[in-house]
């Protein structure tokens, strides 16, 4: 099959949906990877790394859409994509369709065949394409809490680890999911003092056996959480309810409660925030202060770290990309659950319930 790896064109987008490395092993499965120029070049990949990799490098988006059975990327396609995009060519990338009618629509017209990285499920309910950015998010987290607690930033100038004879910092996160133990291990490993909360008894049970000793798994609800908050220097908004916004958990009125300089981390602010004082903000302007609190919300965090995203995400997508090229979408769909369930629109019809109900579409 012909692979086309498309250059990130939404503002700020560094990744790349496949590294030199990732190509290496399509084009060992017998497969023609055409890579446009400088695709890489934001995650720190030369194309010369490409070329060395068995790739063909291609000047423009326009000539990938056309000679390429599937073609890759990381963000949703963009407006000026739209009318690139043949029939029955296979689209794999994040979509997130339910959120964007112009993109549904424009992709419905297109004929392809579009299969959607957020949308693969494992048969465990898991979601394998997005668990990697959870990951970096969640490490993430520690670090941002970490930086702005230093006074330079406006913090209250404690260091997470505390030194010898000096208490380390303690750090909330509200969520234990897979930002929310990531999180935690992170400032674990720097030596905070760790309260992870969860509503799931079993998952709490899960982090007892395997978080280090000063991580302390509590069971969430509004009392513990407001007697915590005003112990911590930081606290870290990790939680997820499937399908729907996430809850207002850290209230402005919990917030007058926590110490000056203190940090809040909202990780769920991409669904919403999960504190009442949160909005979303940018890498450029990362940070505000309501009531003497850092707030630290960015939306897409794991776009800082664009060269440690780019290689989680590609051995996360690189299986998925293989089967489809290997055997065809059609049968990669017949033999694996997984990738069906990806597959969000097919030959101009909508073909996951969430997208249709969300657009009133034929399903
Ligand atoms: P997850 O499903 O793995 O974990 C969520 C956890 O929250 C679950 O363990 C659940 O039991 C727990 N939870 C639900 N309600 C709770 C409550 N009231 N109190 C305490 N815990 C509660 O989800 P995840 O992958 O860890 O993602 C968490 C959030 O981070 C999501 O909103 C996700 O979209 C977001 N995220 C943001 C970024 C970013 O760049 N900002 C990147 C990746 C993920």
């Amino acid at each position: 099959m012909i692979v086309g790896i498309l250059k990130e064109i939404k503002v700020a987008e560094k990744r790349v949906c496949m590294t030199p490395a990732g190509v290496s092993v399509m084009v060992a499965n017998g497969h023609t990877i055409l890579v446009e120029k400088d695709a890489g070049k934001g995650s720190g990949y030369e194309d010369s790394a490409y070329v060395e990799a068995g790739a063909t490098i291609i000047g423009t988006p326009a000539e990938i859409y056309e000679k390429s059975d599937m073609v890759m990327h990381v963000k949703e396609p963009q407006p000026s994509e739209y009318d690139l995009i043949r029939k029955d060519q296979i689209v794999f990338t994040y979509l997130h369709l339910a959120a964007d009618e112009a993109q549904t629509k424009a992709l419905i017209k297109s004929e392809a065949v579009c299969i959607a990285y957020e949308t693969i499920e494992k048969p465990d309910g898991s979601l394998p394409l997005l668990v990697p950015m959870s990951e970096v998010a969640g490490r993430m987290a520690a670090q941002e809490g970490a930086k702005y607690l230093e006074m330079p930033q406006g913090g209250r100038g404690v260091l997470l680890g505390g030194v010898t004879g000096v208490e380390p910092a303690t750090v909330v996160v509200i969520g234990g999911g897979v930002v929310g133990i990531n999180a935690a291990k992170m400032a674990c490993g720097l030596g905070a003092k760790v309260y992870i909360l969860d509503t799931n008894l079993n998952r709490l049970r899960y982090l007892d056996d395997v978080m280090p000793a000063n991580c302390f798994p509590v069971m969430s609800n509004p009392v513990v959480l407001r007697e915590l908050v005003t112990k911590a220097d930081v606290v870290i908004g990790a939680v997820l309810v499937a399908g729907a916004k996430a809850p207002k958990l850290l209230t402005k009125d919990m917030l007058k409660d926590m110490k000056d300089g203190s940090v809040v981390v909202d990780v769920a602010i991409d669904q919403g925030g999960c504190f009442e004082t949160s909005k979303a903000t940018t890498h450029t302007e990362p940070t505000y202060v309501v009531e003497g609190v850092i707030h630290y919300c960015v939306a897409n965090m794991p776009g800082a770290v664009a060269r440690t995203s780019t290689q989680a995400l590609t051995n996360a997508t690189l299986p998925y990309a293989l089967q489809i090229a290997n055997k065809g979408w059609k049968q990669a769909i017949k033999d694996s659950e997984e990738i069906k369930k990806g597959a969000n629109v097919v030959n101009g019809k909508v073909t996951f319930k969430a997208v249709s109900e969300a657009w009133n579409l034929d399903y």
